[in-house]
């Protein structure tokens, strides 16, 4: 029997429970897993903040596992088109089932909004199987997008970042840094932390870090930031004040929001300059509302808002490579504050929510 933990209803405790091994069908993949990121969507699933989860869920987005077994026939590829083979190890895009025909997939290039998506750990059922990454093993439909990891990318180093590897990539790259401009990221989370090294990688300038608690803006120093703010002991008047102090009254070039938190937004628009770009990112479940000028914050400042919500499989591929590259720069695995066996899942949810840990894993451990 495979164990899994299983988030059984919102606010209820985590159980493990038994698994059979799963009939593979052709295409599938079985993946022993090496390990699977917690971040701040399980701490929303277990809250029941997230809309249309059908549990109860296994929890897991984003993990790295080996390859087990392969369904009969023909192997499956991985992204670059070639076929993969049981011993390899490898990560997936955790949407699964985008159909490439709706009106957002082909009109609209906006495959985050394809109706059709599902996504393993959230919106995939425990009912239906390994469908999560709190587990033992999981499964891999046939056309789940896999993604080997290169030798020189331990498992762990790409873990460290979780899912905000490449989310902080999808919203550094709609923030279009160019070279020698002063960005601020808002947040010192996983994802604001990656924003920041890849603001590094874009050529920024001057990289400033608004967020806390003291760990996590010590990583961010640790991991090339120029200045961080502890939001802790500022007021958004002072923080605005220190950034404009910074910029010769201008404000950041580039502002990266990776925050969850509504009042973030209006903050991050006055940290930004004139005719500066403004990416948010970090509002990725319904946290309320907020308010700001539509005269004085966005329409005579010229600024340019996106916001971005959720990634392709171009940007966990692109993860991979620039993980792997520049490993020798940045030491991923020190993001890990501690890894959680399944047993202990219920632990890593409650470090996560209370910030912890800047990064928790799930190891199952096996023998
Ligand atoms: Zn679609
Ligand atoms: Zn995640």
């Amino acid at each position: 029997m495979i164990s899994a933990v299983v988030m059984s209803e919102p606010h209820a405790p985590l159980e493990l429970r038994s698994f059979a091994r799963p009939e593979l069908e052709p295409g599938a993949i079985l993946l022993r897993t090496l390990g699977s990121e917690v971040c701040g969507t399980d701490g929303h699933l277990w809250k029941g903040q997230l809309a249309g989860v059908p549990y109860p869920i296994i929890p897991g987005h984003v993990s790295v596992g080996r390859i087990s077994a392969l369904g009969p026939g023909e192997a499956p590829r991985d992204v670059d088109g070639v076929p993969l083979r049981v011993g390899q190890t490898v990560t997936f895009l955790d949407v699964y089932g985008t159909c490439g025909r709706c009106w957002y997939c082909t009109v609209g290039h906006a495959t985050t909004r394809c109706p059709e998506r599902k996504v393993y750990g959230v919106t995939l059922s425990a009912s239906d199987g390994l469908l999560g990454g709190w587990a033992e093993y999981i499964h891999l439909k046939p056309g789940v997008h896999v993604i080997p990891l290169p030798d020189e990318l331990d498992w762990r180093a790409f873990l460290s970042g979780g899912c905000g590897m490449p989310t902080a990539l999808h919203a550094v790259t709609l923030g279009e840094i160019a070279f020698g401009d002063t960005v601020v990221v808002q947040g010192a989370g996983p994802v604001g932390l990656c924003a920041a090294v890849l603001a590094q990688l874009r050529g920024a300038g001057r990289v400033i870090v608004v967020g806390g608690p003291e760990a996590r803006l010590a990583a961010a120093t640790r991991f090339g930031a120029d200045t961080v703010i502890d939001i802790g002991s500022t007021t958004p008047e002072e923080r605005i004040a220190a950034v404009r102090e910074a910029t010769a009254g201008r404000g950041a070039d580039v502002t990266i929001e990776a925050t969850g938190v509504p009042s973030a937004v209006p903050e991050g628009m006055r940290l930004t300059r004139d005719a500066g770009r403004y990416v948010i990112v970090g509002q990725y479940t319904d946290a309320g509302e907020t308010t700001f000028n539509p005269h004085l914050d966005l329409n005579q400042k010229h600024l340019d808002i996106r916001g971005c919500w959720g990634s392709d499989v171009g940007h966990v591929y692109r993860a991979v490579q620039v993980m792997a590259r520049y490993g020798r720069i940045f030491p991923w695995t020190d993001l890990i504050t501690r890894e959680y066996g399944l047993a202990e899942a219920q632990a890593a949810l409650e470090d996560v929510a209370a910030q912890r840990v800047v990064k928790a894993l799930i190891v199952p451990r096996q023998t």
